[in-house]
């Protein structure tokens, strides 16, 4: 299997896709950031990619 497989953010509307060899690992999901990754609990509307406006809902 090659590192460089892409999957999409597991965020709800996050529409980043990432390497798992380099997302944010959590309850056996993959995020491309803290934010997504922590359902955007501190608020933060989008993640770190420029244009992306997930919330987590
Ligand atoms: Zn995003
Ligand atoms: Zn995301
Ligand atoms: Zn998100």
């Amino acid at each position: 299997m090659s590192e460089a497989t892409l999957i999409k953010c597991a965020c709800a509307d996050c529409l980043c896709v990432v390497s798992i060899s380099t997302a944010v690992k959590k309850d056996g999901s993959y995020y491309c950031s803290e934010e997504c990754s922590n359902g955007h609990s501190s608020g933060v509307n989008s993640c770190s990619h420029n244009g992306c406006n997930c919330s987590g809902q």
